[in-house]
């Protein structure tokens, strides 16, 4: 394996191999996989790259505009997302929610194109601390919504040439009406459009941002456009009025309690090799703090440790040689990994009350 080669198969293996019980492994700079592992990960590679090969044609059919074009990279078809609620553990508020909002309206336009009360909803932000899972809910909920997904973030839009990041930010807009049903999801909403930068601001994110505001609005006002607009940050308190005003519908996505954590890891360990009678409840007490995703790096910390003694012994010698008999993960394997993966210690107390008083102001429950 050249080093680039081996660097995509490992990062492709990590994801994969959480949810089998032949895990690679990592010694020194050698990456070990067992044969018919190695051979699964690279035909999946080569599918990938056919699929994104046709994708990208297909919406190059689309369009001439080269500005549209910038964005076909970031255009991921309903099927291709995977990501759906079930793979997603608690947040069932926040999933019945979004169902009803979002998803329901974009699969039966139909049902909501009478009268005046129900109406689809343009714009919607999931606020709370980083690592809870907004990313996922809003790649799921495109999954549910059969709706195409396009993924922005401040630089897509501002870092290419300097002073076209208006006709990008055109472009993003006329380029998703015609891939509608979409989500545009906007991470670090607070980055591209939060509150103005008073004097210090460059002239040319203002005009930016002043062109996403009139796009936006030329979106709302047209009622039977699919397309909806999904903010998420870690600061919406860094938001400005405009901004909030036009993400009407604004969901807390909180850190996980015990119960929460349980039904996280339940769905973290499912495919796993675990002890029998693995105590579920144990581990969600031992983990006051750890967000979804800690919960995610604890897992694959914890899934590696068998493979780390099965390369011991065969290092002295005295294991069998097939990689594939690991033994099943105890609950001591997350107990120990839980030395080396502690609960993300970025979002202290004080972002945690800010953000309280945030959703008690704007929050859909507060
Ligand atoms: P955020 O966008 O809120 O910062 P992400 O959605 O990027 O968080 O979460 C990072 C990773 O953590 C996800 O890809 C997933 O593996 C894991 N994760 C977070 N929350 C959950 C959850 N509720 N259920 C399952 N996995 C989760």
């Amino acid at each position: 394996l050249t080093k680039q080669k081996a660097a995509k198969v490992i990062g492709w293996a990590r994801s994969h191999y959480l949810s089998s019980t032949v895990l690679p492994a990592i010694e020194g700079d050698r990456l070990i996989i067992p044969r018919e592992s190695l051979e699964v990960a690279i035909e999946r590679l080569k599918e990938q790259v056919i699929k994104s090969k046709n994708l990208s044609q297909n919406l190059k059919n689309l369009t001439k505009d080269e500005y549209e074009r910038n964005f076909i990279s970031s255009v991921v078809p309903p099927d291709e997302i995977g990501v759906k609620f079930d793979d997603i553990g608690a947040l069932e508020d926040v999933k019945r929610t979004l169902d009803e909002l979002v998803a329901l309206p974009m699969r039966r336009p139909e049902l909501f194109s009478h009268g005046n009360l129900l109406r689809p909803c343009k714009g919607v932000l999931l606020f709370g601390p980083p690592g809870t899972g907004k990313t996922l809910l809003a790649k799921a909920l495109a999954t549910e919504a059969g709706a195409n997904f396009i993924s922005i973030t401040g630089s897509s839009l501002t870092s290419k040439w300097f002073g076209d990041a208006e006709k990008l930010t055109k472009a993003l807009f006329s380029f998703a009406s015609r891939l509608a049903p979409v989500i545009i999801f906007v991470d670090e909403v607070d980055s591209l459009l939060g509150a103005r930068g008073g004097a210090l601001e460059h002239e040319a994110t203002r005009k930016m941002r002043n062109e996403f505001m009139a796009a936006w609005d030329g979106l709302r006002s047209k009622e039977n456009q699919r397309i909806l607009i999904l903010g998420a940050t870690n600061r919406p308190f860094d938001l400005d009025d405009a901004v909030i005003r036009r993400l009407p519908r604004r969901i807390y996505v909180g850190l996980p309690d015990a119960e929460n954590r349980r039904k996280i890891l339940k769905i973290l360990l499912a495919k796993e090799n675990l002890e029998a009678d693995f105590k579920f409840d144990e581990l969600a007490n031992a983990t006051e703090g750890y967000s979804g995703s800690d919960l995610k790096n604890l897992c694959i910390a914890s899934a590696y440790r068998p493979v780390q003694e099965l390369i011991e012994e065969e290092k002295k010698g005295r294991g069998s040689g097939s990689s594939s008999h690991l033994r099943p993960l105890v609950l001591d394997d997350f107990i120990q990994a839980k030395a080396k993966v502690s609960p993300s210690v970025s979002y202290n107390a004080t972002s945690m009350n800010e953000l309280r008083k945030w959703n008690e102001q704007y929050g859909e429950d507060g």
